[in-house]
């Protein structure tokens, strides 16, 4: 099996048009074509995790967080990031990384996060703009099925938990061929009008390809007639951030120890609170950008990492933030991940990296 084969796959559930502009998620190192011995899962890729792939013989590291962010300009190991490339490089290692677009859609990293919770009820908490388009095209009635369910199939008509999701006019459409066309119905220079349905329906911007090419490839007219409109929608199964509800509200100190517990904790950041914790907001990573989110949202907690001493007054006793640390908050990624691969490819040899990457020490 080839590399691209894994990548295309895991892009097609964190698909890399959702990563953030500073990100560099995709295939950092490595050549696509190449085949895979075996998988190492990361949350990093440092040069101990390079090492590690090299005795498990694993030629494929799939870790979350990019190595290389910038440009890298000279490549003559000076620094740890230039270090782990060379060492890729040198022992035909291809390094991936799946991002902030698996940060981004529902079933990620923040998902995640909230079944180790247990949170129930759960939807993204800053769902992303502009990444919905409305379809139009316009079908003879007899077709209207076969298309509707081509572009069905093909991502096309999703809205909250439901799903084929369109609706249907019907009217009068005019065509006139001329030329080398061979029209479907109809004859060469003489103006045609067909009974069709005017069916429109969704789509999140990154299917649009695949939606065109179903679109086309069913449709029975030579040239088929389709809009496509920029929608404001917020598209409510991609974002940052995630929240849900405890199944029942706990006391803070009780929420801090589940918490604990729950997510394998050395240590939590918090702020008190004076009421019972039900709602909770959860962002893996660096998340005090989403505090607003999780008070709107009405959240009683807030769990993420990376918070500043003065974005904790933030919280103004309106919700707990509770800081686990960066590290913590993703560590269950290279289980997501995992589980994720097995489930297309179920006998591939993909291993979880056992490296401790997190730079962050804490003493007692
Ligand atoms: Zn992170």
């Amino acid at each position: 099996m080839k590399i691209k084969e894994i990548t295309s796959y895991l892009e097609t559930i964190a698909p890399s048009d959702l990563q953030e502009s500073y990100d560099n998620a995709g295939l950092i190192v490595g050549n696509a074509d190449m085949e895979i011995s075996g998988v190492l899962i990361s949350l990093d890729c440092i040069e101990e995790v390079v090492d590690e792939a090299i005795a498990n013989n694993c030629n494929l590291i799939v870790a979350h967080h990019p190595i290389v962010f910038g440009g890298l300009k000279k490549i003559n190991g000076k620094n740890y990031v230039e270090r782990t490339v060379i060492k890729a490089i040198k022992n035909d290692i291809a390094i991936y990384a799946i991002h902030t677009n698996l940060d981004n859609v529902y079933e990620g990293v923040n998902k995640r996060i909230a079944d180790k919770l247990g949170l129930l009820r759960t939807h993204i908490l800053s769902p992303k703009p502009n990444l919905l388009k409305k379809l139009v095209t316009f079908v003879p009635v007899e077709f209207a099925e076969k298309v509707k369910q081509a572009i069905f199939d093909a991502g096309a008509g999703h809205i909250g938990n439901y799903s084929e999701c369109s609706f249907a006019a019907s009217g009068i459409g005019s065509f006139k061929a001329s030329g080398d066309a061979k029209p479907f119905v109809g004859e060469i220079d003489k103006q045609q009008q067909e009974q069709e349905l005017r069916l429109e329906t969704i789509f999140p911007t990154f299917l649009q390809t695949q939606i065109l090419a179903a679109l086309i490839k069913v449709h029975p007219y030579e040239e088929v007639a389709y809009d496509i409109y920029p929608i404001e929608n917020f598209y409510e199964k991609t974002g940052a951030g995630l929240v849900g509800e405890l199944e029942t509200e706990m006391r803070p100190e009780e929420f801090l120890k589940h918490l604990k517990n729950s997510m394998d904790l050395e240590i939590i950041r918090f702020t008190s609170l004076s009421k019972n914790i039900k709602r909770v907001a959860v962002c893996g990573g660096a998340g005090s950008f989403l505090l607003k989110n999780a008070i709107w949202q009405g959240a009683d907690a807030y769990v993420t990492a990376d918070f500043k001493y003065h974005e904790f007054f933030d919280a103004e006793k309106k919700l707990m933030i509770a800081d686990i640390g960066h590290y913590e908050s993703e560590k269950f990624t290279k289980e997501l991940l995992s589980e994720l691969i097995l489930k297309k490819f179920h006998t591939f040899a993909v291993l979880l990296s056992k490296t401790n990457t997190n730079p962050v020490n804490y003493y007692y």
